[in-house]
């Protein structure tokens, strides 16, 4: 089980994930959804213990199997790294050497924790490469990031981040460089890996049509906060944060004629600076009250799932 507890990650002093809690266990698949600057993002980060210089867990803790990662030495996270929680990144372009063959990096994965020879090494990349639907990868482990389509080196990416099998799968908008139907077949890939390898996988979207076909549970991040939790088919039966519910109104109804203007969500998520107390949402909610400024407790309102809004206290 990988375990969230009351998460909070400031970046220079202002709090940017609070309170964030959630529950993975291996062979399910959350996605945790939400605008850009939502915190989605910072808290992956935060769970691998690869926050940039300026920021930091001010309070919670992460526990792996009850073992607790917040406060482990970075030698003791390059352990589990890889080895018991893979992640894939957003930009395949940004995030493999560019200087390297592909080939050498995915050896490099699987070099870094295990003691096997160079020639194994090797065989295990072409192995890895194969398992992800990279073509003929014995004859192009010498190609390098450039010589390769978008799909195929996020393929590279999944097969690095699989190196050494690992329990639990983070993966960070894996196919926003993507196109549609490149999209579809990374996500079946995806979803098709984590039930073989009966891993618990993390994917971070806004993207609702992607969640639909792939999430078992959906934690609904807002301004560094998940405002709604649920399992897939509660949240998509019943939305209940007017966030959800505006996210999931802008979902395009390719089939109703009647529709001449898709909805949106008027105004922009606040700046960590402007956040305070009460509800973060109320200036763009179109059913903010008075009582809405006030701080918002998450309530249960049926069996698992979770809501913070004044609507349901
Ligand atoms: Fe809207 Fe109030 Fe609920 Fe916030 S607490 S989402 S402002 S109704």
């Amino acid at each position: 089980m990988l375990e969230v507890c009351d998460l909070t990650v400031s970046i220079d002093g202002l709090a940017i994930v609070r309170r964030v809690n959630f529950l993975l266990r291996r062979g399910e698949t959350l996605c945790l959804v939400g605008e850009s600057g939502c915190g989605k993002s910072m808290t992956a980060l935060a769970l691998m213990g690869l926050l940039p210089e300026n920021a930091c867990i001010l309070e919670g803790e992460v526990r792996l199997n009850d073992i607790r990662l917040t406060g482990m030495s970075e030698r003791e996270l390059c352990a589990v790294r890889g080895r018991q929680i893979g992640m894939i990144f957003q930009e395949p372009m940004t995030s493999l050497n560019p200087v390297l063959p592909i080939g050498r990096q995915v050896m490099e994965a699987v070099l870094q924790h295990e003691r096997i020879s160079r020639r194994e090494a090797r065989e295990r990349a072409v192995e890895l490469l194969m398992s992800v639907g990279f073509p003929v990868p014995g004859e192009r482990l010498g190609e390098y990031p450039h010589q390769l389509s978008g799909g195929l080196r996020q393929r590279v990416m999944i097969a690095m981040a699989l190196a050494c099998s690992p329990e639990f799968l983070i993966a960070d908008e894996p196919t926003t460089a993507l196109d549609v139907t490149i999209q579809g077949q990374i996500l079946v890939l995806l979803k098709r890996l984590a039930r073989e390898r009966d891993m618990g996988m993390a994917l971070i979207t806004h993207d609702l049509g992607v969640v639909f076909d792939v999430a078992d549970h959906i934690a609904v991040m807002y301004a560094g906060e998940i405002v709604e939790h649920a399992s897939h088919d509660d949240f998509f039966a019943r939305p209940l944060h007017p966030y959800a519910q505006g996210l999931l109104a802008c979902l395009p109804d390719i089939g109703n004629p009647d529709i001449k203007r898709l909805p949106t969500i008027p105004g922009t998520v606040p700046p960590p600076a402007a956040r305070g107390t009460g509800c973060l949402f109320r200036e763009r909610c179109p059913r903010a009250m008075s009582r809405c400024s006030n701080p918002v407790p998450s309530v249960e309102v049926e069996q698992g799932h979770i809501v913070s809004c004044h609507i349901y206290i």
